[in-house]
Formats: C-alpha cells, sequence, structure tokens
C-alpha cells in the first residue's frame, strides 16, 4: 500500500519539477484573468481556465513526414 503513495508523491515531485523547468505561464489566463495566478502550462498542455493550448515543442522541425 505504501508503495503506491511513494509512486504517487514521487510522480508529483517529477511533475512539479518539470512545471519549473518546462513550464510558462499561460498567456490566455494574463488576457482573461490578469488578477488570477496563470495556470503553469507544459507542452501540449490546455488550459482548464481559459482553454488556451500551448503548442508542443517544436525544436526539430522535421520536413519529411511520414
Ligand atoms: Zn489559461
Amino acid at each position: 500500500m505504501g508503495d503506491m503513495g511513494d509512486d504517487f508523491r514521487e510522480h508529483k515531485e517529477y511533475m512539479k519539477d518539470r512545471k519549473e523547468k518546462e513550464g510558462i505561464d499561460c498567456p490566455g489566463c494574463r488576457k482573461v484573468q490578469p488578477k488570477r495566478i496563470p495556470t503553469r502550462l507544459l507542452p501540449g498542455w490546455k488550459c482548464k481556465v481559459c482553454g488556451y493550448v500551448r503548442p508542443k515543442n517544436n525544436h526539430n522541425n522535421n520536413l519529411t513526414t511520414h
């Protein structure tokens, strides 16, 4: 039982770490609700508050499509 809890906590820590490194403050929230703390968005995430979708990172612009 305890193992599951630890995994969950590790996952939460991992996501928190990712959000701090890769996350951006939702630009939509700033426009819609300037007084609210913007949602932290990772690439490809959709904001539940304003509906803004952050594009995924396209660091490798593949010209060849399959
Ligand atoms: Zn938003």
